[in-house]
């Protein structure tokens, strides 16, 4: 009989990486399984991720509240219909205190190096903290880290000669006041549109960047009366067939995005009668006009955008930025934009998010590296050559037609049953096969050739080569089938 070798004790059994929508999730789903030996850690001193991150004015969900929300917590007095960023962080904070998480937070605790110990198949993890720098270990490694994470600056010459302040929408410096001032908005994507109409009218001169127009429908945002708060509170069955409704109108959408760009011609018809009715000038309305096909980047909702591009006080400039200087943008037609304040709505650096973090697996194998050339998972969740390791919005995990939590919620689910089936093993570790993740993405890569991501344009869905290395490209109903059940065989376990 061979004799298991002794099991070197964990310090927890889970460390979850990350407290936004996705770590959150893992907690209360942890919980849910009887596990409670875990902790969560948090470089930042609140939770809720891009919620806690994203404070410029404006910030709000672009997808209905109903359904930007957990299934299991639903929430009935939703203020309007698209919630804005504070009331989203208020939620989560309800998530974390309702499902006992605030014990098992730690806040300023950032995750340095992560080293998976083949011997015990544990992870050696080396943490900053508010009182130094700490070890520990734990069998099961959750990134919930996170994908629109690190504030992408733009490769433009000379930014940082500026001399005035420049500000991220994704790190907003609220002590920069924009009143009366000549800023100017590098950046048309989703943050642009939302903080123009809210800091335009206090501006004395805004200049908007635009690179690429994006392609906006209109934002029926209506607010729930009392009564309509009281109705979903009484009976939740009501809650319930709104995010049901939001959720099958959504999902509709994806055989356009992903199987048949061609049928994106229904919402481009209604992105255009959005610009005719509101833009009268035919030159504006050219200009805002995009020339690729709808959904190959994020569209957008918006009903406030166009009217503040038409305000007295703003400029939308369509030359190509040449470079920055002291106290100016200039185009490449020569003109010299004179500003005092630059925000740049420039989104993320997707790609870079792994590469601050030292997270080594199997072999000295260093996630981080691997995913700079190219990110790839199984399911967005489990990587060869890192066991015991789970990434939460995963490569490929992302979506462009409706609410990332549904993703996160059978992810979290997956992972439980990942680890489930290894205890019940008793194996040291479990997985994924390289064969499984190569023909997973084989397979994910095929399925995107005929999504509308690849229609021609630049955007964060993609890689530098063109590669579609973010979004999902079938149904959510698809990925909660394929979590639904675990296959073992699609793993190696560790005895
Ligand atoms: P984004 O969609 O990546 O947009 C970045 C913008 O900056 C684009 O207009 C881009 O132009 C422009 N840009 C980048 N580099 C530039 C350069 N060197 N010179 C000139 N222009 C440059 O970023 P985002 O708006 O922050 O949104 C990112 C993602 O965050 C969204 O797709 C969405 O998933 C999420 N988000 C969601 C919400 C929400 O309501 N749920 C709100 C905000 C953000 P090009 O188009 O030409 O590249």
């Amino acid at each position: 009989m061979t004799e298991r070798p002794t099991r070197v004790r964990a310090d927890y059994e889970a460390v979850v990486v990350g407290s936004g929508f996705a770590g959150i999730a893992m907690a209360i789903a942890l919980k849910r399984q009887g596990i409670h030996d875990f902790v969560v850690l948090e470089k930042g001193d609140d939770l809720g991720g891009t919620w806690r991150d994203n404070t410029y004015p404006g910030c709000a969900c672009d997808v209905p509240s109903h359904l930007y929300s957990y299934s299991f917590e639903l929430k009935a007095d939703w203020s309007r219909a698209y919630a804005s960023a504070p009331e989203i962080l208020d939620y989560v904070r309800h998530c974390c205190t309702k499902y006992g998480l605030d014990p098992h937070l730690r806040f300023g605790y950032r995750l340095d190096v992560a080293r998976y110990e083949e011997e015990s198949g544990l992870w050696r993890l080396t943490v900053r903290t508010p009182t130094g720098i700490v070890q520990a270990r734990c069998r099961t490694l959750v990134m919930a880290v996170g994908a629109l994470h690190e504030p992408a600056r733009p490769d433009i010459a000379g930014l940082d000669d500026f001399g005035g302040p420049v500000v991220h929408t994704a790190a907003w410096d609220h002590s920069v006041t924009l009143q009366g001032k000549r800023v100017g908005v590098i950046g048309t994507g989703a943050s642009a549109i939302q903080v123009v109409p809210q800091v335009a009218p206090a501006t004395g001169r805004l200049t908007v960047f635009q690179r690429t127009p994006p392609w906006v429908l209109p934002k029926e945002d209506p607010e729930y009366s009392p009564a309509a708060q009281r109705r979903f509170a009484r009976w939740p069955w009501l809650a319930w067939l709104k995010r049901a409704a939001i959720y099958w109108t959504n999902e509709a959408r994806v055989v356009g995005f992903a199987r048949h760009p061609r049928a994106m011609k229904v919402a481009e018809r209604m992105a255009r009668r959005h610009l005719h009715a509101q833009v009268a000038d035919p030159d504006l309305r050219e200009r805002l006009t995009p020339d690729y096909t709808i959904g190959c980047k994020r569209i957008l909702v918006s009903s406030d955008y166009y009217p503040a591009l038409q305000r007295d006080n703003v400029h939308l400039e369509t030359a190509g930025i040449d470079h920055v200087e002291n106290g100016a943008v200039v185009t490449t037609d020569g003109r010299r934009h004179e500003l005092d304040v630059l925000v740049l709505a420039t989104g993320f650096d997707v790609i870079g998010t792994y590469q601050h973090l030292e997270v080594v697996g199997r072999d000295g194998r260093n996630l981080g590296h691997e995913w700079a050339k190219a990110p790839e998972a199984y399911l967005g969740t489990t990587v060869e050559g890192f066991p015991n390791l789970f990434t939460l919005v995963g490569p490929n995990t992302g979506l462009g037609h409706t609410s990332m939590l549904i993703m996160i919620e059978a992810q979290a689910e997956l992972v439980l049953r990942a680890m489930r089936e290894r205890d019940r093993r008793q194996a040291r570790a479990v997985e994924v096969e390289a064969a499984a993740q190569e023909a997973f993405n084989d397979e994910l890569q095929r399925r995107s050739a005929s999504a509308v991501w690849l229609t021609g344009c630049r955007s964060w869905y993609l890689d530098d080569s063109g590669v579609n290395r973010a979004l999902w490209p079938w149904s959510t109903v698809a990925y909660r089938r394929r979590t639904a059940r675990f296959q073992p065989g699609h793993y190696r376990f560790h005895a």
